[in-house]
């Protein structure tokens, strides 16, 4: 067992890993609250800001930054809010990277590896290949 200092609210707790490092349960807690009431203001204001989101919900920026960026918050494409591609610095709105940046990384560990990339699931692609299976 694991003592750690909460980096919320400071008290000592028991490590027992997962996403939320150095928070104790409580703080989890609370910022998962947070995270839902963030959530359901985003759905109620499609196109706020960062800002304002941090100001209605009383969340810290970078806390929602660290949310888009684990893809738990997904903003629509007439959000103003992006964040930013961590490698070309390409305005994104969910994940680290931009499409083109994935694309290349993929490309680079096919040549590291010699293997073929690994297909990754497109809902929209499949609802279009449906689609053309049933024009058939
Ligand atoms: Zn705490
Ligand atoms: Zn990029």
């Amino acid at each position: 067992m694991e003592v750690r200092n909460c980096r919320g609210c400071g008290r000592l707790y028991n490590y027992v890993g997962g996403s939320y490092r150095n928070l104790c349960p409580d703080c989890v807690k609370k910022l998962e609250e947070k995270f839902q009431e963030v959530k359901r203001y985003i759905e109620d204001n499609r196109v706020a800001s960062i800002r304002q989101i941090s100001e209605a919900c009383d969340v810290n920026p970078k806390q929602i930054e660290q949310w888009v960026r684990e893809e738990r918050l997904v903003f629509s494409d007439d959000s103003p809010i992006a964040i930013f591609c961590q490698t070309c610095g390409a305005p994104i709105k969910s994940g680290k990277y931009c499409e083109n940046c994935k694309e290349t990384m993929s490309d680079q560990l096919d040549q590291l590896y010699g293997k073929k990339p690994i297909e990754e699931p497109k809902k929209k692609r499949s609802a279009t290949a449906k689609m053309r299976f049933l024009d058939n």
